[in-house]
C-alpha cells in the first residue's frame, strides 16, 4: 500500500490531525492499536481556563479558546454527531478569604473574561457553604464519542494494528513498514502515540513525566447537579444521573491498573462535599502523556526529515489539541514557522549526546 502519511494513534491528538489532514486532501492511513485504557479512553474530557492554585490563567489559554469551540463544532458538523458542549463549571470556595480572593482576582481586567461572579449553592446535596466561583470558557468533550465519530470518518483508512517500531524502515525519500499482512509505504510518518511514546525508540529521549490517574463513575441520582463542580476532585453530570469524578495523579506507578487507594482517595475527597447516596458504577486508569515544563512534543525528529512527533498534551488535550494539531499540520505541509514554545528541537541536544548509544 502506497500512501502519503501514516499516522500512528488515533486518540485525541491522533484524531485531530487526521481531521486536519483530510482538510487539506492529504493521503494518509492510521495505525491504532485501540488499547482501551489509552488516556484518550480513559480521560474526563473537561477543558477550563485557569490554574485553581495560583487563580491564573492556563498557559496561551487565549489562543486554545480561538480554536477550540471552531474545531469540535467543525468535526460534530462534518460527522453529524455531538460530543461537544460549553459547560457552566463552580469552584467551591472555602472562605471568606477565599471569595474575597475570587473578587479581587476577576475585577482584573485580564481575568474577567475568565471568571465569573461568586454564586450561592442552591443544591442541598452539595457542601458549598461560601458558595461557588463561576469559571467561563469551560467544556466537555465526550471522547467516547468524538474518538468513534472521528474513527468512523476514517472508514477503511483506520487499521487495527500494534506498531512494532522495529519493523520501519526510514530512508532520504520516506518509510516503509512491513508487517505480516501490512505493508506500507509513505513519505512521511507522524506518531501520535500517546504515553507509549515513551517506549517508541525514535522519541524516548524526550524528557516525558507521565503520570498515572484514575477516575470514577458514580450513580447519584439526587445530586441533580448540570455543572461541573470542582472541590479538590471535579464532579462531571455525563447523563442519566451519573457523573465522572476524579482525577488521581500518581508518578511512580505508571501502570492502567485502577487501585483501591485511587478509589479510596477519590471517595474521601468526594464525600467532603456532596452529601447524598452514591454507587460507584466504574472505575478505569491511564497514564497522562504528561512531559517536562508541561508544554507539549511537536515536530521533527532530528536525524529523520520525514518522520513527526506529535505529543505532550498531559492533562489538557481537550483544550490544546485542536490548536496543536492545526498549528503542526499546517508547519509539516505549508512550511508555517512551529512555535518554539513547543518544537523539540528545544532538546536535540539531549539526543545528540546520547546518539552515541541510541540506534535511531
Ligand atoms: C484519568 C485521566 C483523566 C484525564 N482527564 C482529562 C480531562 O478531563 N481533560 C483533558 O483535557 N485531559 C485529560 N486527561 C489527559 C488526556 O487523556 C490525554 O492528554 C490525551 O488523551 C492524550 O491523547 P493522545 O492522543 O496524545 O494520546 P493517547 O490517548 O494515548 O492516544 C494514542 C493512541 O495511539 C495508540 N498507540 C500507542 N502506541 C501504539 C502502537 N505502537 N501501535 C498502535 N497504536 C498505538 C493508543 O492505543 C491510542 O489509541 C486525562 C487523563 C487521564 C489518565
Amino acid at each position: 500500500m502506497n500512501t502519503g502519511v501514516i499516522l500512528v494513534g488515533s486518540g485525541i491528538s491522533g484524531s485531530l490531525i487526521g481531521y486536519f489532514l483530510s482538510r487539506l486532501k492529504v493521503d494518509f492511513i492510521v495505525v491504532d492499536d485501540q488499547n482501551q485504557s489509552s488516556p484518550s479512553r480513559v480521560a474526563a474530557g473537561i477543558m477550563h481556563p485557569l490554574v485553581f492554585k495560583r487563580l491564573t490563567k492556563s498557559w496561551r489559554v487565549q489562543d486554545f479558546n480561538e480554536v477550540v469551540y471552531q474545531v469540535y463544532s467543525e468535526i460534530e458538523a462534518q460527522t453529524g454527531e455531538s460530543f461537544f458542549n460549553i459547560e457552566d463549571y463552580l469552584k467551591v470556595l472555602n472562605s471568606i478569604e477565599e471569595v474575597n480572593n475570587w473578587e479581587a482576582k476577576r475585577a482584573q481586567s485580564d481575568m474577567n473574561e475568565l471568571m465569573g461572579e461568586v454564586a450561592d449553592n442552591q443544591n442541598t446535596a452539595v457542601k458549598a457553604e461560601f458558595g461557588f466561583g463561576m469559571v467561563k470558557h469551560a467544556g466537555y468533550l465526550n471522547t467516547k464519542k468524538f474518538l468513534s465519530a472521528c474513527a468512523n470518518q476514517l472508514g477503511d483508512r483506520l487499521i487495527q494494528h500494534q506498531f512494532d517500531y522495529s519493523k520501519l524502515v526510514v530512508s532520504e525519500d520516506g518509510v516503509s513498514y512491513k508487517n505480516g499482512e501490512l505493508d506500507i509505504q509513505a513519505k512521511h510518518i507522524i506518531f501520535a502515540d500517546g504515553p507509549n511514546s515513551a517506549h517508541n525508540p525514535y522519541f524516548n529521549w524526550l524528557p516525558y513525566q507521565l503520570v498515572k490517574g484514575e477516575v470514577i463513575t458514580i450513580h447519584a441520582p439526587e445530586l441533580k447537579l448540570d455543572s461541573i463542580v470542582n472541590q479538590g476532585v471535579f464532579v462531571c453530570p455525563i447523563g442519566d444521573d451519573k457523573y465522572t469524578v476524579g482525577a488521581t495523579y500518581d508518578w511512580k506507578n505508571l501502570n492502567q491498573v485502577p487501585t483501591d487507594e485511587g478509589l479510596a482517595e477519590l471517595e474521601e475527597k468526594l464525600q467532603k462535599f456532596i452529601q447524598t447516596p452514591y454507587t460507584v458504577v466504574e472505575h478505569k486508569a491511564g497514564i497522562r502523556p504528561a512531559v517536562r515544563e508541561r508544554r507539549p512534543f511537536i515536530g521533527k525528529h532530528p536525524k529523520h526529515n520525514n518522520m513527526w512527533l506529535f505529543n505532550g498534551m498531559g492533562s489538557k488535550a481537550v483544550m490544546m489539541a485542536p490548536y496543536w494539531a492545526k498549528h503542526f499540520v499546517n508547519h509539516m505541509l505549508k512550511g508555517e514557522t512551529l512555535d518554539s514554545e513547543v518544537d523539540i528541537q528545544r532538546y536535540y541536544s539531549i539526543f545528540e549526546e546520547n546518539m552515541g548509544h541510541a540506534k535511531n
